[in-house]
């Protein structure tokens, strides 16, 4: 009842919109309003241990031995979808509260899947430090570690680190991205008694940095120790 009634005082003093619509928001819904709550494009694609999204991740990754990479994502990235604001809002409106909101809800959905249920350890891709600096975080970390609460597992954003500032990818082709990001990481020395890995990203186009923090964290983790990926929303 004190709660409801602060609520309600907030949205007084201080109205919040939804995040995909812009209307305002009642008391008690949080960063979206219900029709666009019940709209969310999730993939589903994390009930599935091999799915379109993880195949492509694994034709990329191509190393001898490897064994198939998990990955899945919380929602689909379809150019011109208002939902796209959803992690737009983590890295350009500066917006942490919806993307922690978000990341949690990847982090059950995650939970629920038996070939998820054991990651141990998760990890961002870093950022370079000067734009993290600028940022005032790296909105990675922000998902991994509200991944991580949900998961019951450790976060470690220093496992990865970016050895060189790799240009903004957005004007770049496959090829140059990919060119891009090869070896532009360096992983940490390992934790040991690591077993599942879970390297995570807000969005997963084409895979080419998730492809090089693969091999980067594979470097220092061989196998049997696993390395999965999740991102917040992908492209399909
Ligand atoms: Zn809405």
């Amino acid at each position: 009842m004190i709660k409801t009634t602060l609520r309600a005082l907030r949205d007084l003093f201080f109205p919040r919109n939804c995040l995909v619509c812009g209307c305002p928001l009642g008391a008690a819904e949080d960063s979206l309003c219900i029709p666009c709550a019940a709209g969310l494009p999730f993939t589903h694609l994390w009930k599935l241990p091999h799915n379109p999204l993880s195949d492509r991740l694994n034709a990329r990754i191509e190393a001898p031995g490897e064994h198939y990479a998990y990955a899945a994502a919380l929602l689909i990235y379809k150019s011109g979808s208002p939902y796209n604001k959803i992690p737009q809002a983590l890295k350009y409106s500066y917006d942490r509260t919806a993307g922690r909101r978000f990341a949690r809800l990847l982090g059950l959905r995650l939970r629920e899947a038996a070939h998820f249920a054991d990651v141990d350890l998760v990890v961002p891709v870093p950022l370079h430090w000067t734009r993290k600096f600028r940022r005032g975080y790296n909105q990675a970390e922000v998902i991994a570690r509200a991944v991580a609460g949900a998961l019951g597992a450790s976060c470690d954003p220093r496992a990865l680190r970016r050895r060189r500032r790799t240009k903004t990818q957005t004007r770049l082709s496959v090829e140059e991205k990919a060119r891009n990001v090869a070896s532009a990481f360096r992983a940490a020395p390992p934790r040991p008694g690591v077993r599942h890995i879970l390297l995570i990203d807000d969005v997963l186009t084409t895979g080419a940095t998730l492809t090089a923090s693969f091999l980067a964290l594979r470097s220092v983790y061989p196998l049997p120790v696993r390395i999965s990926v999740a991102t917040l929303s992908a492209v399909l």
